[in-house]
């Protein structure tokens, strides 16, 4: 018998046709909590992205679930301890976003570097300011990459395409990794004093919560951008703001913020020296394409065929 796979959150086209190969596939893009809980009982996998809550209850409702698959990275909306209880295999995607995160975090340093946004903006409203806008390269520069994780590591290998000076501070691992993906081993000081820009790319822990606050940015150079695409927690937003308005840096590019959405009334809104982004470091095509492979393909094995 074929197994039954159900995709309860938007999943792309490519991942529900590699699942029909060897399972019976429903996809329910809008289904309720109270509907999940009803029919989740009939399928052997669970197929959701961070819209749908796999709860305790959803997981005893769930009598012949063998494995939950989350199209994406975060698994704060699946039970995982739960799920590990039950002897559920839980399935996500890490590497699937780290492409389109450091093409974002890129995409900000070109934008600040060469102030598009406000070129744009201000076109449309009738001016040619050509002369106020005027920028650096990116090459030659060099860039402090904070964390050298999957997407710290994947922006160090593009900025060394683009000639870039790669820095990389990350405690955890040693200087033969960081070598490897073009960086140099600097410590944190080092890193803030001499980088143009500075990415950060650590995870969200307790212990890194306000990881870059106004005594961090005061070292940089005041010529420095920041780019934040990790997590809004790590930076200390009004440390950010003070030393924005004080000067001590050129500017920020933000995806991630302390609370989401951003007000609009927040200040780094009417600041001209920040780039801002509503979370979308994630958003593209092509990381829902892999990240919906990866968990299909793993689904399949775990279901043994
Ligand atoms: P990863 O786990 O692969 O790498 C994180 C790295 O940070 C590790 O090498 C670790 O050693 C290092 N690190 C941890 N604490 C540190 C500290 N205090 N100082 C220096 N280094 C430290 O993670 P990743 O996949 O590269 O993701 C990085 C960040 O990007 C995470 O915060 C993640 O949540 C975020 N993210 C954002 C988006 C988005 O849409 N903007 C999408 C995906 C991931």
């Amino acid at each position: 018998m074929r197994p039954k796979i159900l995709f309860a959150d938007k999943t792309h086209e490519t991942a529900l046709k590699l699942a029909q190969e060897f399972a019976d596939v429903d996809k329910d893009f809008e289904i309720t909590a109270e509907d999940l809980m009803k029919r989740v009982k009939d399928y052997d996998a669970l197929v959701v992205r961070s819209r749908t809550k796999v709860t305790r209850e959803v997981i005893d409702a769930g009598e012949k679930l063998k494995v939950i698959g989350r199209v994406g990275v975060g698994l704060d909306n699946i039970d995982t301890e739960y799920a590990k209880e039950k002897n559920i295999v839980v399935i996500n995607a890490p590497t699937s976003l780290t492409v389109s995160v450091a093409e974002l975090a890129l995409g900000l340093m070109f934008c600040l570097a060469r102030h598009l946004h406000h070129a744009d903006r201000t076109m449309r409203e009738g001016k040619w300011l050509k002369k106020d806008y005027y920028g650096i390269e990116l090459y030659g520069k060099t860039i402090g990459v904070i964390g050298f994780g999957r997407i710290g590591r994947e922006l160090a290998v593009k900025c060394n395409g683009l000639g870039m000076e790669i820095i990389s501070y990350d405690p955890f691992l040693t200087a033969e990794d960081m070598r490897e993906a073009y960086a140099k081993e600097v410590s944190l000081e080092e890193l803030l004093y001499n980088s143009d820009f500075v990415s950060i790319h650590i995870p969200a822990t307790e212990e890194n919560k306000n990881f870059m606050d106004y005594k961090k940015f005061a070292m940089m150079k005041p010529t420095a951008y920041f780019i934040n695409t990790s997590r809004g927690l790590v930076v200390d937003e009004e440390g950010l703001v003070k030393a924005l308005k004080e000067d001590k840096i050129a500017g920020a590019g933000l995806d991630v913020y302390n609370e989401e959405p951003l007000s609009p009334t927040h200040e780094l809104c009417n600041m001209e020296n920040v780039m801002l982004t509503p979370h979308i470091g994630a958003g593209t095509q092509d990381a829902q394409i892999i990240a919906g492979k990866i968990v299909v393909e793993g689904i399949e094995k775990v279901l043994g065929r």
